[in-house]
């Protein structure tokens, strides 16, 4: 394998508290040195000057819809594979609301299998915590965990009977893997297509009580007195989630919680005019819940970024809001979103931001022992070199993902990967040397 020199970056790594200019060598896969002087080497270089050297991003909520019987291919591994290494993102967990769903070890397997296939970014499935994510008998815990799977989830539904929840708990605990939970009391939520309120009344719209989340999630927490599992809340959207994961963190609890890049930076007014783009689960909420968000963010009570990527074809978004399919493809436009957020917000800086996206998720899903998510002498080679002020106008029709459903197209953003590289490989690159020099539209995945 060649080796690379990435010369000249601001080099960030949160897990180690590193920030300083300087030169990062990558030798069969790894990464050989990390030096503040200018490394001697007639290897191929990428000048990194302006840009940022992160350890490679990780997303630890994604939908790539595979395997799927169904023949709709909303994405494939490989698809959403090029969409992650394309918006920086190095490792990615992948969600089990597939057809068949990820509950036996042959499904983990072949997702691995097909993953490593795809060659780009690193896919570690989650498997259910529920045969066929109903809710009712309780998954194979311990053979999932060691067959491979990074976390256990009936992601898209919450785990409703509490008897079935406190098993899944006790077991993910005896497996030391982590639940991650979709907080949604289903029996509040029938018939709901968004938020609660006058705006969900005057549109004729089945309104998603923000109690919903809360009362999923404070159970949990309850259940997980006694057991200690790691437990983590995905994509929280109400002010009264951050207050419930304080309670339990200050307890001592081993939660964690994440924010998305949408419940960050929209509010229930985007579903005006029955906009279908902003139809997503749980729902956009209001600019109080933003605003607790992002103190919960601030706090340190939040302490992951992941998108829930959520692809789907054209038409289940174009039809009426009732009828259409919740989600938004978030892993090309999530770092300038979050950077918009948080940064030009006020909340984080780069390296406290870029921790939320790397060591942080890699502690949550188990895979820090692999090296994941932090910049180390000997350690694998997965490295984001970002621009952090490039401008771009996010355009879906230009995304390597086959999702073109998202709320976001035609904002200008500022902010992305220009190379992205895992294992000492360049799995993605933008065309051209530089981000800020007339950078044409089209990236390539190599
Ligand atoms: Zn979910």
């Amino acid at each position: 394998m060649t080796d690379l020199l990435l010369t000249g970056g601001r080099i960030i790594d949160p897990a180690s508290e590193l920030d300083h200019t300087g030169d990062v060598l990558v030798r069969d896969g790894v990464i050989a040195a990390i030096s503040a002087e200018p490394i001697a080497t007639d290897a191929p270089s990428i000048d990194c000057e302006g840009f940022i050297v992160s350890p490679g991003l990780l997303d630890i909520h994604v939908h790539f819809r595979d395997p799927d019987t169904t023949g709709h291919h909303e994405e494939t591994i490989a698809t959403g594979a090029a969409a992650a290494v394309a918006g920086g993102f190095t490792t990615v967990c992948c969600m089990p609301n597939t057809t068949p769903a990820i509950d036996c070890r042959t499904v983990v397997e072949s997702i691995l299998y097909r993953g490593a296939q795809a060659g780009l970014a690193r896919v570690f499935p989650v498997a259910c915590g529920t045969i066929a994510r109903k809710g009712e008998t309780v998954a194979p815990i311990l053979e999932l965990v060691e067959a491979g799977a990074a976390a256990i989830s009936d992601d898209g539904d919450g785990i409703a009977d509490s008897g079935t929840m406190k098993r899944i708990l006790s077991l993910v605990a005896a497996a030391d893997s982590v639940f991650m939970q979709h907080c949604q009391d289903p029996t509040l939520t029938r018939g709901a297509a968004m938020n609660a309120g006058p705006l969900a009344t005057r549109l004729g719209l089945g309104g998603w009580p923000r109690e919903a989340e809360e009362i999923m999630l404070r159970r949990d927490l309850v259940l997980n007195r006694s057991i200690g599992a790691r437990y983590h809340a995905q994509h929280l959207s109400v002010a009264e989630s951050v207050d419930a994961l304080r309670d339990a963190r200050v307890e001592g609890q081993p939660a964690t919680g994440e924010a998305s890049p949408h419940h960050l930076l929209l509010t229930e007014e985007t579903c005006d005019d029955w906009n279908t783009l902003a139809k997503v689960n749980p729902p956009l909420r209001t600019a109080n819940d933003v605003d607790a968000i992002k103190r919960g963010i601030a706090e340190g009570i939040i302490t992951v970024l992941a998108t829930d990527h959520a692809p789907h074809p054209a038409h289940t978004k174009d039809t009426d809001f009732a009828s259409a399919a919740f989600g938004m493809v978030g892993l090309e436009c999530a770092l300038p979103l979050y950077r918009e957020a948080l940064i030009d917000g006020g909340v984080l800086d780069w390296p406290a931001m870029l921790r939320m996206m790397t060591c942080e998720p890699a502690s949550v899903a188990g895979l820090a022992h692999l090296g994941l998510g932090r910049l180390e002498t000997g350690g694998p080679a997965d490295i984001t070199v970002i621009d952090p002020d490039a401008a771009w106008t996010i355009d879906p029709e230009v995304f390597h993902s086959r999702g073109r459903n998202c709320p976001f197209t035609g904002r200008p953003v500022r902010g992305r990967a220009v190379a992205t590289i895992v294992a000492g490989r360049i799995r993605y690159q933008r065309a051209g040397d530089r981000a800020d020099s007339a950078i044409e539209d089209r990236a390539e995945v190599r």
